[in-house]
Parts: C-alpha cells; sequence; structure tokens
C-alpha cells in the first residue's frame, strides 16, 4: 500500500483521468485528489472560494494558479496524504507544475510520475455527454460505456446521477481550448524531466489501469514511501 511518487494524469476533459485516478488511488489505499471535486465542492457550500470560482468553472475557464496551489498544499499536509496521493485534475498550468515541483521538494516528497492520456475527439464528445456523477460519493458513471444498474441512480449508494453543468457542448470546447492552450506545454515540462508515460485513454477501463499500474510499477512509485 502507498505510493511512493505522486502520480499526475495529463489529458483533455472526458480522457478518463477521474475514473482512471479514482481507481488507482483506491489500490494503493491513498487519496484522490481532484482540483476539480474541491472546486464544485466550494460551490456547492457557498464560500468566497467557491464563489469566484464559480463564473470561471461555468465558462470553461481556469481558476487563478495561486486558488489551486493553496487548496493543493493545504490538502497534501493532511495525515492522510501521508502515505502518497493521485492527482486529477491538477496541474493544469506551467507555474502550477512548478510551483508543485517546489512544494514537493520543499516536503521531501519524491518527484511525481506524470501519465499524458491521448483520446481521440469523437471519444471525448461521447464520453463528456454521457458522463454522469453520483451527488453523494461522486462515482463517475456514462451513459454509453458505463451504465448503472438501475437508470439514474449509483450503483455504491444509490445516490442521484447528475450531470455537471459544465459537460454541455458549448462549455466542452472552451474546456478543450483551454486544455490545448495551457495545460498541453506541461507534456513538454514533463517530457523533458523523463517522467512522463503516454497511454491510449481510449481502450477499456480494465485496460488502462492495467497499464496504469505497470507504468507506477516501472517508475518505482508503487509500494510505502520511505
Ligand atoms: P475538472 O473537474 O478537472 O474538469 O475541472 C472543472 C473545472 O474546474 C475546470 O474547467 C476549471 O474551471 C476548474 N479547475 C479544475 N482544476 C483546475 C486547475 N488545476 N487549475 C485551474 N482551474 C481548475
Amino acid at each position: 500500500m502507498g505510493l511512493k511518487r505522486p502520480v499526475i494524469f495529463l489529458g483533455p476533459p472526458g480522457a478518463g483521468k477521474g475514473t482512471q485516478a479514482k481507481r488507482l488511488a483506491a489500490r494503493y489505499g491513498v487519496p484522490h485528489l481532484s482540483t476539480g471535486d474541491m472546486l464544485r465542492e466550494h460551490v456547492r457550500q457557498g464560500t468566497e472560494l467557491g464563489r469566484k470560482a464559480k463564473p470561471l468553472m461555468d465558462h470553461g475557464d481556469l481558476v487563478p494558479d495561486d486558488v489551486v496551489l493553496g487548496m493543493i498544499e493545504e490538502r497534501i499536509t493532511r495525515p492522510d496524504a501521508a502515505g502518497g496521493f493521485v492527482f486529477d485534475g491538477f496541474p493544469r498550468t506551467l507555474p502550477q507544475a512548478e510551483k508543485l515541483d517546489e512544494i514537493l521538494k520543499r516536503r521531501h516528497v519524491a518527484a511525481p510520475v506524470v501519465v499524458n492520456f491521448h483520446v481521440s475527439n469523437d471519444t471525448l464528445v461521447r464520453r463528456v455527454a454521457g458522463r454522469r456523477v453520483c451527488k453523494v460519493g461522486g462515482e463517475i458513471y456514462n451513459v454509453y460505456e458505463k451504465p448503472p444498474k438501475v437508470d439514474g441512480r449509483c450503483d455504491h449508494d444509490g445516490g442521484e446521477l447528475i450531470q455537471r453543468s459544465d459537460d454541455n457542448a458549448d462549455v466542452v470546447r472552451d474546456r478543450l481550448a483551454a486544455f490545448e492552450k495551457q495545460t498541453q506545454p506541461l507534456i513538454d515540462y514533463y517530457r523533458t524531466q523523463g517522467n512522463l508515460d503516454d497511454v491510449d485513454g481510449s481502450s477499456s477501463m480494465d485496460e488502462v489501469s492495467r497499464l496504469l499500474t505497470q507504468i507506477v510499477a516501472r517508475h518505482g512509485a508503487d509500494g510505502d514511501r520511505s
């Protein structure tokens, strides 16, 4: 159990990052840290941070780096993150990646392992349009690829399945544009460091999970943190 190195998933919306990050985190018994989920929780609770983030998220724009970095630094210092963690949707910009490196060094945490998900645009559109999320536990479904047993209800806790407000065609276009402009440069950043592996995100969920376990092992990230 535990992860010796943090794992980062890069890829466009709908690539399967959330589903795979949850699976990988559960496999190694570490927290799954999704900045999107954290921000949506702030919006739901109506905090000041949530009120500022909401209009940006509604338009598919990124939230300012310092906001996201503050949330992440606070989160990784909690006791449950001592055995490692999986990032989902973070970092999204070069300054976020550079600042993350500083934070990890300061905390004596090893450099991250980065997985770059490739998925065709057709698949992305279908994944995003079909995505449903459990209102209670956050479990992710897809009406085409991974439907729940009972329509509109989570298999695990019976929670209502809802569609994210930013999962509509207009906003997805803007989210894809933000990805291409702001997140693509991270691929070069991490590739140059030798920490990046590519994965075909259009393979089946189980196949992607299998590849991810191999990548984690190859980079010496599996097992307890020393
Ligand atoms: P996600 O759930 O990862 O698709 O994120 C949903 C929305 O939250 C994004 O479209 C952004 O508006 C915001 N967001 C999530 N993570 C970040 C991040 N690392 N940096 C900036 N904005 C983010």
